[in-house]
């Protein structure tokens, strides 16, 4: 490739925690660079985020309508946009990019409702640009080496799997002292209806039916507001049935004091079990019913290509979450450079898109239904 994608970024403003992920992770490979942004609903702090980031000035927009429109109209136009803003905004971002000829890469949720979801399936599918979903996980190395260990087969049947999420930032009502990552995550208009749920509930979910091949058939939800006052849930466990019989058990709490970023993800076949965690992303532990257990590490030459084309660095040197998020990057700057020499259907299997976003609202929507009627709920 000769020259570099240019992307426009939505949110990301001065305090913002992701969009300045997204910029770090989407340029490590060279392939990607930041050069527009409507980054804060308040202009001058759009323009204050645009020169912290050293883009020309002229090009730090104050809305992304006037950003999409500057921007097709440019020879130099951006390529396509990453949306980082709070959950509301997630669809009108994507529908009028789109409308502009701009693809897109999301973060999760895709939006703010499942209502919203169909609608944006079917303006993805008009549009028919790339779009990509920043379900982070799915770019660590060793989660492509846990999918690849199950679609093997080797594991045996899959019966049970075991995922949780667990967070302690939400322990007090941070949010009514004006906290900005908590007010518009306990906000069901900046939200959407589900809060630990759709916030972290809906990684755990993802990375449940990425790494198993599997799909959630029914599941049973529990989901409660510990904190007083709160108006969205910060505590959620649910059962899930899976279409291959298997069961499974998915937690996730923002309410677990003393967590900070606890995912970890057990899979149990009939001859074996892998066990994953993400503050120990560079491990992976594998269990066998009848030897003993293997610990496979990052870059190690025995692992599958699905992991090894991932992995930037030798082995022993840790890679993390940039690293991860700028996998998905890396997938989402080929597809697109694919997408414009002509191949109509460019993005790989392995980059979350609109099909995951699709699931992942759904899940919100059913686990709210479930806690709502006490009762297992049809997927
Ligand atoms: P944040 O509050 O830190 O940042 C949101 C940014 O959006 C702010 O800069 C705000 O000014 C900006 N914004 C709001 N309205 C805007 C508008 N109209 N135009 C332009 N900018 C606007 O929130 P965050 O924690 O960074 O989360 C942002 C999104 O990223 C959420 O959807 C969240 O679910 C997702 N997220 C994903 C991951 C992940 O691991 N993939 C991690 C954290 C957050």
């Amino acid at each position: 490739m000769s020259k570099k994608l240019r992307m426009g970024m939505v949110g990301g403003g001065p305090g913002a925690f992701i969009g300045p992920v997204h910029k770090m992770a989407a340029e490590l490979d060279g392939k990607i660079q930041l050069v527009a942004g409507a980054f804060s609903q308040s202009p001058e702090r759009s323009r204050a985020a645009g020169a912290s980031f050293g883009i020309d000035p002229a090009r730090a927009y104050a809305s992304y309508a006037e950003m999409f429109e500057a921007e097709s109209k440019r020879e130099d136009g951006i390529d396509f946009v990453v949306i980082a803003t709070p959950n509301n905004l997630h669809l009108p971002v994507a529908e009028a990019a789109l409308a502009a000829g701009i693809a897109v890469m999301s973060d999760k949720p895709a939006t703010a409702t499942f209502d919203e979801v169909l609608r944006l399936k079917a303006v993805v599918a008009k549009a028919g640009l790339p779009y990509g979903l920043t379900h982070t996980y799915a770019g660590y190395s060793l989660v492509r080496e846990a999918r690849a260990l199950c679609a093997s087969g080797n594991l045996g049947l899959i019966r049970k799997v075991a995922v949780e999420y667990l967070q302690g930032w939400l322990s007090r009502p941070i949010e009514s002292a004006g906290q900005k990552q908590a007010a518009w995550r306990s906000d069901p208009a900046l939200n959407g209806p589900g809060g630990c749920i759709g916030d972290i509930g809906t990684h755990a979910f993802h990375l449940t039916e990425y790494v198993t091949g599997l799909k959630v058939t029914s599941l049973n939800a529990a989901l409660r507001s510990v904190v007083p006052g709160r108006r969205l849930d910060d505590d959620c466990n649910a059962l899930l049935r899976l279409n291959n019989g298997a069961s499974g058990v998915l937690m996730a709490s923002q309410v677990a004091a003393g967590e900070r970023n606890g995912i970890r993800l057990r899979v149990y076949g009939e001859e074996g079990s892998i066990d994953w965690r993400q503050e120990d992303p560079n491990q992976l532990s594998v269990k066998w019913l009848d030897r003993p257990e293997e610990i496979r590490h990052a870059a190690g030459s025995y692992l599958s290509s699905d992991a090894l084309t991932v992995t930037r660095l030798p082995s022993g040197h840790p890679e993390g979450y940039i690293e991860a998020f700028a996998v998905l990057y890396r997938e989402f700057a080929d597809g697109l450079c694919a997408f414009k020499a002509g191949n109509a259907n460019p993005l790989p299997a392995t980059l979350p898109g609109i099909e995951a976003g699709v699931r992942g609202m759904r899940f919100i929507e059913r686990a709210i239904e479930s806690s709502r009627t006490e009762n297992w709920v049809e997927f």
